[in-house]
């Protein structure tokens, strides 16, 4: 967990990155390694002047190094439980730990809470660990461990769901399981709304959790609105909009999956409410038929670019999703839209609403322009951290 197996040395001029706290350190950037390396241990990463810059995991592939200090101090057991309790105090001063209508949170986020290749999901009492790297994943027992001591008896149970999140050719093979306790799938609580969640079968770490207070907003949209939940997963938006006051809300996805977890959840919330029905559908097939049938659409695709390669075809489905919504719906309507691509910059994502927009030949305003809530921090020298973006649009 805490010795340093080699030192990484950079080619001339590739420290500027690091000088300027960019946590990653790109293979085409290494000139050298000294020492025997295997992938995930502790490596220390020196400028071609041999200069100390950084310490951090090794990693096969593109990114080599993921920083975990910039000062060279020993990385110790004392040392993750200090980065632990720091992400831990975050959701405390949040008001996210101690409340009794949110339970749902993340408490790591990665690159934003100084542990780049971690993220944990809290869910009223079970921690969801997923490791991105190899480093992380080596030392996941002792992080959970050290969760423990931190949170004590608020914490009973952590999963380990790292079996999809680690690079393919990594040198692990991870199975997924409780490293701590062992609790089943939960009804969680947001914004006073019940969820079941689960993390052995769901998709992530079983939740959107990056989407409460975007889905909190449609709440205040939704009085009177026939509303249309496109990719709505384990229905969230939909709960807030018939919180809200809608009139009617359809909840569409195309896994059977997610529309059986719409139903569980839309039973929890609201009984047998006639204003909700849930169609499993292809979003592309689904919007063909909708003429002037909404005046609220929520568009919450998955990431359509997952590679900086397939961003080109990312923007053209966006373009074409965003304008077909603007096509169809109401005058007077509101389309939430949102982008969970990496890839994809904000910018590019508004281009992408904008061209849509001018295809639809309505006129189109922006009233919020939304992002990912203050649990899932972004490191200001990080700005790939910065991930889901969207907006609320009036089309008249
Ligand atoms: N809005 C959700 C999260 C959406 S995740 C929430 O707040 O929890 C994206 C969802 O899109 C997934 O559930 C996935 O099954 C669904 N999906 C992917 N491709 C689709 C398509 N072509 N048509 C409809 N749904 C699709």
């Amino acid at each position: 967990m805490t010795e340093i197996k080699a030192t990484v040395v950079l080619g001339k001029g590739k420290e500027q990155s690091l000088q300027r706290f960019h946590p990653w350190v790109f293979s085409g950037a290494i000139q050298k390694i000294e020492g025997a390396v295997n992938e995930g241990d502790l490596v220390k990463v020196i400028s071609s002047n041999r200069e100390f810059l950084a310490i951090g995991h090794y990693q096969v592939g593109s990114i080599a190094v993921r920083v975990i200090s910039f000062k060279d101090v020993p990385v110790d057991a004392a040392f993750w439980k200090a980065r632990l309790a720091g992400a831990v105090a975050l959701r405390l001063s949040l008001g996210l730990l101690n409340s009794d209508q949110t339970n749902v949170f993340r408490l790591v986020h990665g690159e934003g809470d100084d542990m780049p290749g971690l993220v944990i999901d809290f869910y009223n009492g079970t921690a969801v660990l997923q490791a991105h790297s190899v480093g992380m994943f080596l030392i996941r027992i002792e992080l959970a461990q050290l969760l423990k001591d931190i949170l004590g008896d608020r914490l009973a149970a952590v999963y380990d769901k790292s079996d999809k999140t680690l690079p393919l050719k990594a040198a692990v093979r991870p199975e997924n399981e409780y490293l701590l306790g062992n609790s089943p799938s939960a009804v969680v609580k947001e914004y006073g709304n019940s969820f079941h969640v689960d993390w052995v079968e769901g998709q992530k770490t079983g939740f959107f959790i990056d989407q409460r207070e975007n889905r909190h907003l449609v709440q205040q949209y939704a009085s009177g609105r026939d509303v249309l939940n496109m990719f709505c997963y384990s229905g969230g938006f939909s709960f807030y909009a018939l919180r809200g006051g809608a009139r009617m809300v359809h909840s569409v996805d195309a896994s059977a999956k997610a529309i059986e977890l719409t139903d569980r959840n839309v039973a929890l919330n609201f009984q047998d409410d006639p204003r909700h029905t849930s169609y499993l559908a292809d979003a592309f097939e689904f919007m063909r038929g909708i003429k002037d049938k909404y005046d609220l659409i929520i568009l919450d695709p998955p990431a359509f670019a997952k590679h900086r390669n397939a961003l080109h075809q990312a923007l053209q489905a966006y373009k074409k999703l965003n304008a077909r919504a603007f096509e169809e719906i109401r005058p007077g309507g509101i389309v939430f839209t949102f982008s969970c691509s990496q890839v994809v910059s904000k910018e590019k994502f508004r281009e992408a609403v904008f061209s849509g927009a001018a295809i639809s030949g309505r006129q189109v305003r922006i009233l919020h322009q939304l992002n990912q809530p203050a649990d899932h921090p972004v490191n200001i020298y990080h700005p790939e951290g910065e991930y889901l973006k969207g907006l609320v649009l009036c089309v008249d």
